[in-house]
């Protein structure tokens, strides 16, 4: 099996890249900048597919620094995560679901926290519909 490394230079994976920063207009998607070094970023890694069998949707092109960031995070969540017992995870699960949704309708600057607060009122707002949700599935059985 060949090494992650190798397997970047594969023709396949540089298509694939190539097509994510045409759709991302050449820009990294986080901070907008065009005159740095781009990479295309996997937001995960699902097991037993190649770098270039992941769906657009999974793929986001990044500069340098924002690349970085992205990873640092990853990193970060899945050992917030990793402390997590299943069921609080089951949870949040339903809480990124929601929040997913939310976000895609909104376009909003990171680096402007007003901007977010406006953005996560209604999110919040929200949160509560799916509160009876949760109940139902620890009714249920499903998570303990
Ligand atoms: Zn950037």
């Amino acid at each position: 099996m060949k090494p992650y490394w190798e397997k970047l230079k594969d023709p396949r994976w540089q298509r694939k890249r190539l097509e994510v920063m045409q759709r991302d207009d050449f820009k990294c998607v986080w901070c907008k900048s065009d005159d740095s070094e781009l990479h295309v970023h996997h937001g995960f890694y699902r097991r037993g597919a190649e770098p270039w069998e992941h769906d657009d949707g999974e793929l986001w092109t990044l500069c340098r620094k924002c690349h970085d960031h992205a990873t640092q995070l990853d990193e970060c969540m899945r050992s917030v995560i990793g402390r997590m017992r299943p069921s609080q995870i089951y949870i949040l699960f339903f809480i990124v679901a929601a929040f997913k949704r939310h976000i895609q309708k909104i376009d909003v600057d990171p680096a402007d926290f007003g901007e977010w607060a406006d953005a996560f009122d209604p999110f919040i707002q929200s949160l509560p519909q799916f509160e009876s949700e949760i109940v139902n599935m620890l009714n249920k059985g499903r998570i303990n």
